[in-house]
């Protein structure tokens, strides 16, 4: 294949950007920042559902100590209720002493309905306690989440600004180039690892970094500068 040399410069111009563009896809993919962010994005929901489940152990011991209460509250009025009954003198002496019965029976029924309700505000505070925590902890990580976003979003637009820019030097060059160069390039760069031609060096060719024989420099030097020659090593389009 024979392609003016000017063609054969600028292919080497076009492996410059698309270089440049597989270089900056790469650092996107494994830049610092991105991996915080995504390590943040996977840690929130799992501190989303801690908060969760804390506030709703929470609310249901919340639930415990007003149903605790409440009995309490039920046998102090009845304690109060009888009491007014006895002080009242209009018993007979048989219910008298019955009401006596009923009250301290009543009354050790109040005071193990008073421990219980305490035992159990004990640990509704501590489950308030532990719902606190989840909230700040939940409200940090949210925070974080939304610093590291901002800063990989910087990161990301400018690489994006810079990919452009590699993007438009590309399609102009694209336009330019002689069709069956690119055509060539395109496959031997999909097959290469991105790297479809290659500047000759000295004696080196820059794709596989090997030194070519003094045979084949030879033949080099003698072809036809338009004349589209490859590395005998890795294939690439070789250009002088
Ligand atoms: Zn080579």
């Amino acid at each position: 294949m024979k392609v003016a040399r000017e063609h054969q410069l600028r292919l080497i111009e076009l492996q410059d950007f698309d270089t440049a563009v597989s270089q900056l896809n790469h650092k996107e993919k494994t830049l610092p920042e991105i991996l915080r962010r995504d390590q943040l994005k996977a840690a929130l929901p799992i501190a989303e559902n801690a908060l969760v489940s804390a506030k709703t152990v929470a609310s249901d011991i919340q639930k415990l100590v007003k149903r605790a209460d409440e009995d309490v509250e039920q046998v102090r009025q009845r304690i109060s209720k009888d009491s007014a009954l006895l002080d009242s003198g209009t018993l007979s002496p048989k219910d008298l002493v019955n009401m006596q019965h009923e009250l301290e029976t009543l009354k050790r029924r109040q005071n193990v309905l008073e421990d219980e309700e305490l035992e159990i505000m004990t640990k509704a505070e501590e489950a308030e306690g532990v719902a606190i925590a989840a909230q700040s902890e939940f409200e940090q990580a949210k925070a974080e989440l939304e610093s590291a976003t901002a800063a990989a979003d910087i990161l990301i637009a400018e690489i994006k600004a810079e990919r452009d820019q590699n993007f438009t030097h590309i399609e102009q060059l694209r336009k330019v180039i002689d069709l069956d160069l690119i055509k060539l390039y395109d496959k031997i760069k999909s097959d290469q690892g991105g790297i479809g031609a290659a500047k000759l060096v000295d004696k080196t060719c820059d794709g596989c970094r090997l030194e070519l024989s003094s045979t084949d420099l030879s033949a080099i030097k003698a072809s036809d500068v338009e004349e589209v020659i490859r590395c005998d090593n890795c294939r690439r389009i070789l250009v002088r």
